[in-house]
C-alpha cells in the first residue's frame, strides 16, 4: 500500500466520523416523559406538526427494575433537526396546555367573586360572569 493511499483513506474516516459527531450534537433533547405513553403522544403531536422527533429509552423503561432508577431510564423524545428546536419548543408548550386544559375541564370550581360552583367547561362564573382564576 502507498502512504498517499494510506492519508487519502484516514483524511475519508475522518470526514464520516465529524459527519456522524455532526447528526448527534444536531439531535435536541425536548422532554423527558413520565412514561413511553406520554413520549409517543408528543412523539405523534410533533411529528404530524412537521418537526422530525424521535422517542428514545422507551425500551429501556420496560427493562426497570433491573436497572438502578433515574432519568436515564425514563423515555425522553428527541428533535433531529437543530433548525427544529424553536418551533419544537413551542409545541411542547402548546401540548402540555392542551393536556392540562382537557384534565381540568372536568373539575367543577368555585368564583373568587360570590363562591358559586361552575362546571369546569366553563371559563366565566354562570352567576356573576367573573373570570375563572
Ligand atoms: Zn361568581
Amino acid at each position: 500500500m502507498h502512504l498517499s493511499e494510506l492519508a487519502d483513506g484516514e483524511q475519508r474516516c475522518a470526514i464520516v466520523v465529524a459527519g456522524t459527531l455532526k447528526a448527534i450534537m444536531a439531535m435536541h433533547k425536548l422532554y423527558t416523559a413520565d412514561n413511553p405513553f406520554e413520549a409517543h403522544l408528543l412523539c405523534g403531536y410533533l411529528v404530524a406538526h412537521g418537526v422530525s422527533a424521535q422517542v428514545q429509552g422507551d425500551v429501556l423503561f420496560s427493562m426497570r427494575g433491573e436497572l438502578p432508577m433515574g432519568m436515564d431510564t425514563l423515555p425522553s423524545v428527541w428533535l433531529l433537526h437543530a433548525g427544529e428546536q424553536e418551533r419544537g419548543e413551542l409545541l411542547l408548550e402548546e401540548w402540555r396546555n392542551n393536556n392540562s386544559a382537557s384534565t381540568d375541564s372536568d373539575d367543577n370550581w368555585q368564583c373568587a367573586q360570590c363562591g358559586e360552583e361552575s362546571e369546569g367547561g366553563f371559563a366565566a362564573c354562570w352567576q356573576c360572569g367573573s373570570m375563572r382564576a
